[in-house]
């Protein structure tokens, strides 16, 4: 067991736990109850955790959070001028123009 993120909010928490789950890593979340216990307990001791159930999925699972699901969808081509862009960007990262439908 590795914790591999620790949030006050709650969504945000849930949310990582369902992006680890969707790539087949087995998480669960902790101390999500703990928040109404908040003013009886250090602060840092109410942040919600999700910790994953194989230590060795961690580093994945780290890498996962920080930057997102693997790319979905097919590349698309900057608007303003015409970079090649893979899926996961929403911006051009040569002339910083957002993508757009
Ligand atoms: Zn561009």
């Amino acid at each position: 067991m590795r914790r591999v993120f620790s949030s006050f909010d709650l969504v945000a928490v849930h949310h990582a736990r369902n992006l680890l789950q969707a790539e087949g890593i087995r998480a669960e979340v902790r101390n999500d109850r703990l928040a109404s216990a908040m003013g009886e307990l250090p602060p840092a001791e109410c942040q919600a955790e999700v910790w994953v159930l194989d230590a060795g999925e961690a580093q994945r699972a780290e890498r996962l959070l920080r930057e997102g699901p693997p790319a979905c969808g097919p590349p698309w081509a900057c608007a303003d001028c015409g970079e090649p862009m893979e899926p996961q960007f929403t911006q051009c990262w040569r002339c910083g123009a957002a993508r757009r439908a």
